[in-house]
């Protein structure tokens, strides 16, 4: 029977790959959806960086805007500079439907939660609006959620945070306070499993880290006893 189901699984992949034959979604060449030169040239969005937001700073630890105004997640780590190639697959998975995309970028956000040793028992995405949702199909956040807690062998809970209402798409203009504000209340977690676990809570791209933030403390009000981010990239 597994052998079957393994034939069939295999069948349906090369069937799959006849009528979408993989492009990398880095350079266009033909092979795989992220091919090796191109996950290698990935940006990484490396340190000197605020501990607690990531955003580049020749602070040492962390920086004055969250001396200032403490965010509401412990830590909040991005995997790449959102340029490149990095850019690409956030594209194609967002806005091209590629949602074969989101296990070769969990496997990469795998590697960075190890590198940055965040601790977690469950995976939470950051929820789309309704309205988005039903227009794009799915969300790629809960794509990346689903397949980084395969990853890491632990449970994903897309149901975990709501949107209480339809915030506006951000400006790339819109400042740090402007952007905390569009979404500040915009969340909500009726999940009660959530008391007292670790959440780690991913998104695709993070920019001020202000969505993050709003979603750490409906996780926070929730109970839960630490909420660290994820993100794919960071506009840095
Ligand atoms: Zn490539
Ligand atoms: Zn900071």
């Amino acid at each position: 029977m597994e052998r079957a189901v393994s034939v069939a699984g295999k069948l349906g992949q090369a069937v799959l790959d006849l009528v979408f034959p993989p492009r990398c979604a880095g350079c266009g060449g033909g092979g795989a959806f992220l091919c090796d030169a191109c996950a290698a040239s990935l940006p990484w969005a490396a340190p000197p960086r605020c501990l607690r937001c990531w955003r580049p700073t020749a602070d040492v630890g962390v920086c004055s805007h969250c001396r200032a105004a403490p965010p509401a997640f412990d830590g909040l780590r991005a995997a790449f500079v959102y340029t490149g190639a990095a850019r690409e697959l956030v594209h194609a998975l967002k806005y091209r439907g590629i949602t074969v995309l989101a296990a070769p970028m969990a496997s990469l956000l795998a590697e960075a939660a190890r590198r940055y040793e965040l601790a977690a028992d469950v995976v939470v995405p950051v929820p789309l609006s309704g309205l988005r949702r039903r227009t794009r199909g799915y969300n790629q956040a809960e794509a990346l959620a689903r397949a980084l807690g395969r990853e890491l062998g632990l449970p994903a809970w897309p149901g975990a945070l709501e949107r209480r209402r339809h915030a506006p798409p951000q400006a790339r203009s819109a400042d740090m306070e402007e952007r905390r504000r569009n979404v500040e209340g915009a969340f909500v977690s009726r999940e009660p499993g959530i008391a007292g676990r670790r959440a780690l809570l991913v998104d695709d791209v993070t920019t001020t880290g202000a969505t993050l933030a709003a979603c750490a403390l409906a996780l926070k009000e929730a109970g839960a006893r630490s909420v660290c981010g994820l993100a794919f990239a960071r506009e840095d």
